[in-house]
């Protein structure tokens, strides 16, 4: 599959046909399989061979089959479906770490990321230096030898601040670390994170990937050894599996993420084009626009700005007005979804935060961020600018 195109690979890498011949990927839905004797279930517990499964939790041929198609679309060796991608950023990370273990980390995290490198690591006696992201100097800085991982949003949410993975990996390894990216503002379409230096990457299915709001999944990518040597071993023992019907929706929505992906991301572009200089505005903040700090690194290391970009309106009240006065666009808080979402952080995915971090974060009361859907632009840009008058 490695010569063929991406939409080619969405298409037709790890299909699994059973002995029906069946054209859409088959949902096994069963926890478990039968073995013909006693010989054979200890001899499959001895070593699976690829065909052959034990239990749902450690593996199941509909979630084969998404996870070999992720793997290919990536250009990985492998992947482990999880229950949600919270499941594959916490798996890649626990899997891997241990009390004693030293990690950096970009400050400008999902809050449940932040959680995890926050609260869970530090408890268990993992030391964890957080590092403004664009800021290559203290990434030097915090990258000792010795470190064993760094870890990073390659676009931040809410924020949408790249970061430099080449770079990064770089000093990562020189210093010994491995490299994870949470690569979901990326999206599979327009990564190549691997090639530029990634080690692993973790994706939230549950957005572009499912891109119809259906399902929670998530992903871990790398190589085989540490997919199948690190990865596996704790996530199958520790429930994090993907459901075989999710797998099954996912392994579809993988065959349409390209366009949709380019769809949503061409719209993005104009929504954003559109609105610059709009006087409600205080900024417009999209990685595709040259005004973006660092759209030359977005433009050179994913070739488009992606599919979500927000605004910053002043304040919470003329946030509020605003999106209580959008009428396409839903107010809620996932994205990558075909339908457009409108998302106030500050009130919502990032209350957590104590203020002053909220701050250094740039998540300001009037930041509005906007995931970008598959409506057409024209409705959209009419829906922005009508509840923009409310701001
Ligand atoms: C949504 C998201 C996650 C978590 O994914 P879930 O599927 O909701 O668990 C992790 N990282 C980023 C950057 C996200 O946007």
């Amino acid at each position: 599959m490695k010569n063929l195109s991406k939409r080619t690979r969405a298409v037709h890498a790890g299909i699994r046909r059973s002995q029906y011949g069946e054209v859409s990927e088959a949902i096994f839905l069963t926890q478990g399989f039968v073995y013909e004797t006693a010989e054979a279930a200890e001899a499959r517990f001895i070593k699976a061979g690829e065909d052959e499964f034990i239990y749902a939790r450690y593996g199941n041929p509909t979630t084969s089959m998404f996870e070999q198609r992720i793997a290919a679309l990536e250009g990985a060796e492998d992947a482990f479906a999880t229950a949600s991608g919270m499941a594959a950023v916490n798996g890649s990370l626990i899997s891997m770490l241990k009390a004693g273990d030293h990690i950096v980390s970009s400050r400008a995290l999902f809050g449940s990321c932040l959680y995890i490198l926050e609260e869970v690591l530090q408890r268990y006696g993992v030391t964890v230096t957080f590092v403004d992201g664009t800021d290559l100097e203290q990434w030097k800085a915090a990258i000792q030898p010795g470190v064993k991982a760094v870890f990073f949003e390659s676009v931040s949410n809410p924020t949408l601040e790249v970061i430099d993975i080449r770079a990064v990996s770089d000093l990562a390894h020189a210093a010994g670390g491995i490299v994870i990216v949470d690569n979901v503002f990326a999206t599979p379409v327009w990564s190549d994170a691997l090639a530029q230096g990634a080690d692993v990457v973790v994706y939230s299915a549950t957005k572009h990937i499912d891109g119809q709001g259906r399902a929670l999944g998530g992903v871990i990518l790398g190589t085989k050894e540490f997919i199948r040597k690190t990865v596996e071993p704790f996530m199958k023992h520790t429930g994090g599996a993907m459901s075989p019907f999710t797998s099954w929706m996912l392994v579809k929505g993988l065959e349409t993420m390209e366009l949709r992906v380019r769809a949503q991301t061409e719209s993005a572009l104009a929504l954003a084009k559109a609105l610059q200089g709009h006087p409600k505005l205080y900024r417009v903040i999209y990685p595709g626009l040259a005004d973006h700090p660092q759209h030359a690194l977005a433009m050179a290391q994913m070739g488009a700005g992606g599919t979500v970009f927000a605004i910053d309106v002043g304040n919470r009240e003329s946030a509020f007005r605003m999106l209580n006065a959008l009428e396409i666009i839903i107010i809620s808080n996932n994205l990558g979804d075909a339908k457009s979402i409108a998302t106030h952080p500050a009130s919502t995915t990032h209350q957590r935060l104590p203020q002053p971090q909220k701050e250094a974060l740039g998540i300001t009361p009037g930041l509005v961020r906007l995931s970008v859907g598959l409506e057409g632009t024209e409705d959209l840009l009419d829906d922005l600018m009508t509840a923009l008058e409310q701001a």
